[in-house]
């Protein structure tokens, strides 16, 4: 018998869950008002699924989307996951306290593409967090802009926000 199926755990959004130890409180007058797209760096959904199962890694993020469009929900929205490090966005400090994390499996070369079923993926998630946060396009943002110092980071190199914002005005 195939246990494994029964054993699988669904969030609030119907995305499977695969809870990473990685997080921890976010500060009490803390509003979640945006998003952070990140590429993973690694080749598969499951290796980065695998890193944030690590306590070493101490990484993690809300969401991991596959270059299928699979979705895997890693942290609860209500928690602060690890994945922007320092980093200042609109002259507030520690982006992770307010903000929900999104991982693309993408190797951030500038060449390896994001297939257009992991951009659907993204703008549904992004559509589900707006039934419970009122995030503005303008605060859907790159790790890139956010991190510190300036040019720490470049992902998700090759993503097209313009693209994105597209699909979730449709
Ligand atoms: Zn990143």
């Amino acid at each position: 018998m195939d246990s494994s199926k029964s054993d699988r755990r669904f969030s609030w959004a119907g995305f499977e869950v695969v809870n990473s130890p990685n997080f921890n409180d976010r500060p009490d007058d803390s509003i979640i008002d945006c998003i952070v797209l990140h590429s993973t760096v690694q080749r598969t959904l499951q290796d980065t699924v695998t890193l944030f199962l690590d306590p070493a890694s101490k990484v993690s993020s809300h969401f991991v989307v596959g270059k299928d469009g699979t979705v895997v929900q890693m942290v609860s929205l209500t928690k602060r996951a690890w994945h922007a490090g320092v980093s200042c966005l609109d002259g507030v400090d520690s982006v992770n306290d307010y903000s929900i994390g999104i991982e693309m499996t993408n190797m951030n070369d500038g060449v390896d593409p994001y297939p257009d079923k992991q951009y659907l993926a993204v703008a549904e998630i992004i559509r589900r967090c707006r039934k419970s946060y009122d995030i503005p396009d303008r605060r859907i943002v790159s790790h890139a802009k956010i991190a510190l110092p300036q040019g720490r980071k470049n992902d998700p190199l090759g993503f097209d926000f313009d693209k994105l914002k597209k699909l979730l005005a449709k």
